[in-house]
């Protein structure tokens, strides 16, 4: 019998919830839920929490919006009494945020490391997940809600000769905790995502030789980290409220300055002045520049042509800068935000192989082999990103109503009802789900609006006595169709991205995430104000 058919065996233990994932998500999750009296047990596949901060240990990894906002709002005394060190904080101190987290609110008790869950199954008859995890355990659950994130299922594409490499190969998102050093050796990172573009740098300045393989370049902006000045804490803290409730009621939910007006209406000298103010403030500031900067493509190319003018400043080899110049809309692919990251070309031992002219044809035994020649390397980084989205629950064996799989309800794409519900799997919700701003917003104030939301409607249904509760069919169409259309008209369908799956070959070229956060929020609480309008409630 294939695993998947096989009968799980006897229930060892029943929650009201079941949390997968001890991420950002999951913690608040199992805080907000045990909050209101349920029992819950959070699974983590990992060895400690952290989720995103746990896995990319990578060097020079670190956030990319600024710490004052991608923290916590739920708990005034936190946020008041946290301080971060830096405007962008490193990686190291997000994980020691969310262990902070986890023993200020006593979370660990009902945490359980080392744990992947394999597969959940609906019992029709008496509306309950069986939840079975790779220990063997089986758990009866009357919810289950995954806090599984959206770039947690990495992706290794399959070259031929991979697993010849006689060296040592790592991911960006599996980073191993030890130290890795690369002194003297001959480094391959392969990618140019954010990924790359934080860690290249740090990886040039330790390697004797690095190879950059880049297949697309993609724009990245300046940090420009750093302490954060005093007085700047001191005035978000005393209007930290109505800080957040400011950038909930933005287009992508971060403190990033947007302009209403639109950059055709400026001269290229008052748009080139933005522009500059933009990259001097640093980070994805760069997004808010002007109203019609992702559905213009005019206006777009403005913001491109600037930023391939700072490149052409920095980096001197005139070749090498045109081949990190992007070719596609700004803001399509998600921007990068770097500490030094075209510098970096014009150091001796850094080189550039750009995939589109010599694309790699094998990974042999001690190098990159493209179609002109082999790359000899000692190690080889792959900085390739992730199955996006889907990935982290399709890889799960999900089965709702009638023993339908997750995997083969999203054959198309994922469809689902706000992000967060499923039709055909009553009692799932999901944080931070394809359809809901996500990836597209400040994650972790997103990530604390759908916790809040599906934590009401579960208080709710136990209020009025309901069991279930689930996405209809025409709603989810609804909601289906209306992210696909916001996303149409936008430069943000025009490029190969992993917002739409098309870095993974097969996986249906579908937009998933929401643009909108404010439309978005207020939809939610419009479903709510009707009645959980678009959920069947039993
Ligand atoms: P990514 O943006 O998907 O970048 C992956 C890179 O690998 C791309 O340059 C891609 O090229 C390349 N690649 C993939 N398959 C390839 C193949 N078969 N051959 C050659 N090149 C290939 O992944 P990421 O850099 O890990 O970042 C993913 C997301 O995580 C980011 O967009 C961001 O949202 C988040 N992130 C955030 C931070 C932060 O907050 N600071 C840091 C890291 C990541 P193509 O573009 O041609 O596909």
């Amino acid at each position: 019998m294939a695993q998947s058919e096989r009968a799980p065996g006897p229930v060892q233990a029943s929650y009201d919830a079941v949390v997968v994932g001890g991420g950002f998500a999951g913690l608040f999750a199992l805080h907000r839920l045990r909050g209101l009296g349920f029992s819950v047990r959070l699974y983590e596949a990992g060895d400690g929490i952290g989720g995103t901060w746990f896995w990319n240990r990578y060097p020079g990894a670190r956030v990319d919006i600024q710490s004052l906002e991608y923290s916590y709002q739920f708990d005034e005394s936190l946020q008041q009494e946290w301080s971060w060190s830096e405007r962008y904080a490193p990686q190291s101190e997000l994980l020691d945020y969310a262990n902070h987290v986890a023993d200020r609110f006593n979370l660990r008790t009902d945490i359980q490391l080392n744990t992947r869950v394999k597969s959940a199954r609906f019992d029709d008859g008496a509306d309950v997940w069986i939840v079975e995890t790779d220990k063997g355990e089986v758990v009866r659950a009357s919810f289950v809600v995954m806090a599984t994130g959206c770039l947690s299922s990495t992706n290794t594409p399959k070259f031929e000769g991979l697993e010849s490499f006689k060296g040592r190969t790592f991911h960006t998102g599996r980073w191993p905790r030890e130290d890795v050093d690369f002194t003297g050796r001959r480094v391959g990172v392969i990618g140019t995502g954010s990924s790359a573009i934080q860690s290249i740098p740090l990886i040039a300045a330790e390697a004797k030789h690095l190879t950059v393989f880049q297949r697309t370049a993609n724009y990245s902006v300046p940090a420009h980290n750093g302490p954060i000045p005093e007085d700047i804490v001191r005035d978000v803290k005393s209007r930290y409220a109505q800080y957040r409730a400011d950038n909930y009621n933005t287009a992508l939910g971060a403190d990033w300055g947007y302009r209403t007006d639109t950059a055709m209406e400026h001269t290229p000298e008052e748009r080139d002045a933005e522009y500059e103010s933009r990259w001097q403030r640093g980070g994805l500031s760069f997004y808010g520049s002007y109203a019609d900067i992702l559905s213009d493509p005019a206006a777009n190319e403005t913001a491109a042509e600037f930023i391939r003018g700072k490149i052409r400043q920095i980096v001197k080899d005139p070749a090498i800068a045109e081949k990190l110049c992007p070719t596609t809309a700004v803001g399509c692919k998600r921007m990068c935000v770097d500490t030094g990251y075209y510098d970096t070309y014009n150091r001796p031992n850094v080189s550039l192989v750009d995939l589109r002219e010599t694309p790699i044809v094998a990974i042999t035994p001690t190098g990159v082999r493209t179609s002109a020649g082999e790359h000899e390397l000692d190690d080889i980084v792959f900085a390739t990103g992730f199955d996006a989205m889907t990935g982290p629950l399709t890889r799960l064996d999900i089965r709702g109503v009638g023993g339908v799989s997750l995997k083969d309800a999203w054959e198309e794409g994922p469809k689902n009802y706000l992000g967060v519900s499923v039709a055909g799997f009553p009692n799932f919700f999901i944080i931070a789900g394809p359809g809901s701003p996500s990836v597209l917003s400040n994650m972790l104030p997103s990530i604390e609006q759908n916790v809040n939301w599906i934590a009401e409607a579960m208080a709710y249904l136990r209020q009025k006595g309901f069991t279930r509760m689930e996405a209809e069919v025409p709603a989810q169409e609804a909601w289906v169709t209306h992210v696909n259309e916001t996303a149409a008209p936008t430069i943000l369908m025009t490029c190969n991205s992993w917002y739409l799956g098309a870095n993974i070959p097969g996986k249906p070229r579908v937009f998933m995430p929401y643009l909108g956060v404010a439309p978005y929020i207020a939809k939610c609480t419009e479903v709510v104000a009707n009645g959980y309008e678009g959920f069947a409630l039993a």
